[in-house]
C-alpha cells in the first residue's frame, strides 16, 4: 500500500450508525482527517495505546484519488475515481467522547489500516463492506445506504480542499462498531475488491 498524502474521512454517513452511538446523519457530510503515518497494511498490528480503554474497529469503503480535482462536479468526481480499497477506521472511542475533536481518537499509529486497491465498479451503489472479528461478521453496509453518496461526498470535499493522485476517501462506518481486545484478528473486507486482516496488540 502506497501511503496516501491525506486520508479525508466522513463521519455518520449511516443512519444506523449515527444512531447507534446517539447521533443524527448530519445536514452536510462531517468531515475529518486521519494522518498518513497511522496507515498500516496487511498482517501488521494495531496497537492498542495506553491512554484509550476503548478501541473499536469501523470497517469502511475506501475510495483511492487517480485524478487531481477541486470545485469537482458529481460527475468529474466520479471520474476521478483511482481505485476501492478496504479501511478501518480504527477509533479510541473514549478519546473521540472526551476530547470533543478527534485527532487523538483517530490518529494514533496503526489506526488505519488499508487493503489493496481493486477496480471500481459500473455501479457503486453496489458497494458492500463487511467487518469480522476472530471470523464472526460484525458490520455489513451498502454504498446504497449511504446519507450521502460517493460522487457528492467526493464532490463536497473538494469545495474544501484539492483531492490529489493516491489520497484516500473513508466514506463512512455502519452499524455494528465494537471494541477490539490484544489478541483478536479484524478484517475488513469490500466484497469482492480489497481486503485488509490485522491482528490486535497490547500497547
Ligand atoms: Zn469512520
Amino acid at each position: 500500500m502506497i501511503r496516501p498524502g491525506k486520508i479525508v474521512c466522513v463521519g455518520r454517513n449511516y443512519l444506523e450508525h449515527a444512531k447507534e452511538l446517539g447521533n443524527e446523519v448530519p445536514k452536510e457530510p462531517l468531515l475529518f482527517l486521519k494522518p498518513p503515518s497511522s496507515v498500516i497494511g496487511m498482517n501488521e498490528s494495531i496497537t492498542l495505546p495506553s491512554q484509550s480503554k476503548q478501541v473499536e474497529y469501523e470497517g469502511e469503503i475506501g475510495i483511492r484519488i487517480g485524478k487531481r480535482i477541486f470545485h469537482a462536479t458529481e460527475g468529474e468526481a466520479r471520474a476521478a475515481i483511482g481505485g476501492i480499497v478496504a479501511v478501518n477506521d480504527v477509533t479510541a472511542r473514549d478519546l473521540q467522547k472526551s476530547d470533543g475533536q478527534w485527532t487523538r481518537a483517530k490518529g494514533v499509529d496503526t489506526f488505519c489500516p488499508i487493503g489493496p486497491v481493486g477496480i471500481p465498479p459500473d455501479n457503486l451503489d453496489t458497494l458492500t463492506v463487511v467487518t469480522r472479528v476472530n471470523g464472526v461478521e460484525r458490520q455489513r453496509g451498502v454504498a446504497a445506504d449511504m446519507a450521502f453518496h460517493i460522487p457528492m461526498l467526493l464532490a463536497y470535499i473538494t469545495t474544501i480542499m484539492t483531492l490529489e493522485p493516491g489520497d484516500l476517501v473513508a466514506t463512512g462506518t455502519p452499524a455494528g462498531v465494537g471494541k477490539l481486545a490484544a489478541g483478536d484478528v479484524v478484517e475488513v473486507e469490500v466484497l469482492g475488491l480489497s481486503l485488509i486482516s490485522n491482528s490486535v496488540a497490547a500497547g
